[in-house]
């Protein structure tokens, strides 16, 4: 590699924030109210209108908001959920946490997302519910999952932590299923530092996600207690609620929302039809017809005799100050917790392990513009050639 080329520091993510939202914080900061007030509610709203969701419920992660699925659904001991082997550990633990067994699906070769074709054959009496997540923004074909889920009666969470943005037939993902989870840890396409948002249209499951979140109280402690005190607690419940910091962020994030997304989509664009002119590298499909993707990052795979150089590879480029990352970096039945209580090996998840071990995932996020996509893209090429030749 010629060190005299120009070097760019390219980072895998980089939250967009800006002096609306330091501003937004000090405010909380300087009043009297940081948690019960009137931002989270605002945050709600504005979520609420971005996806057309009846009802939305902001929490303090997205795990947090698949946990409070599974108890608002009734889900527990002796029940099983179908989830994707390969995603965050978050989608399987949520059904751990509950005390229900979480039932692994490889994934489909072209996209990466949940193999439809599997799911019926992992189905038995004790099957209450499947998880699909989609995968790196692109939707599960949410209309064949769910009129399986339909046949067999079951429920269907959506793990919309990459899927903001991401549509199918129009409607939003989270709103395809019977509820959807979204995450605004730093990494994803909005950030509130930590923070979730549970939607659905469900009356009923928003209610009790609702009382959830804050103990199992029947009532909101700013609309609805006129006394101190005046509640009662009808079900058992957690602390899961988003302060009013988080909030102020969330406020400020949904109003870059448009802006994140075009620039994910252009970035994603560029960088896909330089990828492909990459020999050693597959793609995987990130489009659909009738779904939208939200871009969240690009996977190459490396084919042939490069599939085992992955480790090279990213170290050279982080070497270059080009950062990539691997979504995911094992499949969730193969990380220790999930061996050792189930059994589960490498050869039940073939194509996840393939997307594990071969898969790079590439940057497309805000911080970045085109022309660092051709960079990204030149280096990746030049790095795959310097490495090929080592032998
Ligand atoms: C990041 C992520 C989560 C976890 O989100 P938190 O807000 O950190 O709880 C869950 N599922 C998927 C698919 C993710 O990528």
């Amino acid at each position: 590699m010629n060190d005299a080329v120009a070097q760019r520091k390219i980072a895998f993510g980089m939250p967009l924030i800006g002096p609306e939202e330091r501003a937004a914080v000090a405010e909380v900061l300087n009043g009297p109210c940081l948690t019960h007030g009137p931002r989270v509610k605002e945050f709600e709203r504005a979520f609420a209108e971005f996806t057309k969701a009846p009802y939305a419920i902001a929490v303090n992660s997205c795990t947090a908001a698949l946990h409070l699925a599974y108890l608002a659904m009734g889900i527990g001991p002796g029940d099983e959920v179908i989830v994707p082997a390969q995603t965050h550990v978050a989608t399987a633990h949520a059904v751990e946490l509950v005390g229900a067994r979480p039932v692994f699906c490889d994934s489909e070769p072209r996209t990466g997302n949940i193999d439809l074709d599997q799911i019926e054959s992992l189905v038995t009496p004790r099957t209450k519910a499947i998880s699909p997540v989609h995968y790196l923004g692109l939707p599960v074909d949410m209309k064949r999952l769910v009129s399986i889920a339909n046949s067999k009666g079951l429920r269907v969470i959506e793990d919309c932590a990459l899927s903001l943005g991401a549509y199918e037939s129009n409607v939003h993902t989270g709103l395809l299923g019977d509820c959807g989870a979204f995450s605004f840890y730093p990494a994803k396409h909005i950030t509130t530092a930590e923070g979730g948002m549970f939607i659905t249209r469900d009356e009923q499951l928003a209610k009790r996600v609702s009382a959830g979140r804050a103990f199992g109280i029947d009532r909101n402690i700013v609309s609805e207690r006129h006394l101190p005190g005046a509640y009662d607690v009808t079900a058992l419940g957690l602390n899961y609620r988003m302060s009013e910091l988080n909030a102020a962020m969330g406020i400020c994030q949904m109003q870059r929302l448009s802006e994140i997304l075009a620039r994910r989509n252009e970035n994603h664009a560029r960088l896909t039809a330089l990828l492909r002119q990459i020999e050693e590298l597959e793609l995987l499909s990130s489009i659909r017809i009738d779904a939208v993707n939200s871009h969240y990052c690009h996977v190459a795979i490396l084919r042939g005799r490069l599939a085992n150089r992955r480790v090279e590879i990213i170290e050279r480029l982080k070497q270059i100050g080009v950062e990539t990352s691997v979504y995911y970096p094992r499949p969730i039945p193969n990380m220790t917790y999930y061996t050792q209580r189930y059994g589960y090996t490498e050869r039940d998840f073939p194509i996840a392990v393939r997307l594990s071990n071969q898969g790079i995932a590439l940057p497309v996020g805000p911080h970045l513009t085109p022309d660092d996509m051709v960079y990204v893209a030149a280096m990746l090429k030049q790095v795959i050639r310097e490495v090929a030749s080592r032998g």
